[in-house]
C-alpha cells in the first residue's frame, strides 16, 4: 500500500522565467548567427536549444533563433554538444 504519496515529486521551479518573447518585447534585439553571446543564452550548458515553452519565445522568433543557432554551430561559434557538464569553478564560458 502506498502510504506516502509516491507522485509527490520535488517541484523545483528552476526554470521560472518571465514568459515573454524578449525579441518581441525589445525590437532593437536582433537574432544574428554571428552573435554567439545572445544565442548561447538560449542553449543549455550541453549545447541544446532551449524549447519555446521554457524560454518563452514566440513561434516566429524561436524559428529564427533555432536557425541562427544551427548556423552558429556550423561555423563553430556554438557547440553541437559538450562532453562534460561544465562546472562553474573550472571553466567560465
Ligand atoms: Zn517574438
Amino acid at each position: 500500500m502506498a502510504y506516502n504519496d509516491t507522485f509527490n515529486h520535488e517541484r523545483k521551479r528552476v526554470f521560472v522565467k518571465h514568459k515573454i518573447c524578449r525579441f518581441c518585447a525589445d525590437s532593437s534585439l536582433k537574432i544574428d548567427y554571428k552573435d554567439s553571446k545572445t544565442l548561447a543564452a538560449f542553449t543549455t550548458e550541453r549545447g541544446k536549444i532551449i524549447p519555446r515553452r521554457i524560454s518563452g519565445n514566440c513561434a516566429k522568433h524561436q524559428r529564427i533563433l533555432a536557425l541562427a543557432i544551427k548556423r552558429a554551430r556550423n561555423i563553430a561559434l556554438l557547440p553541437f554538444t559538450t562532453a562534460k557538464i561544465k562546472t562553474k569553478q573550472s571553466r567560465e564560458l
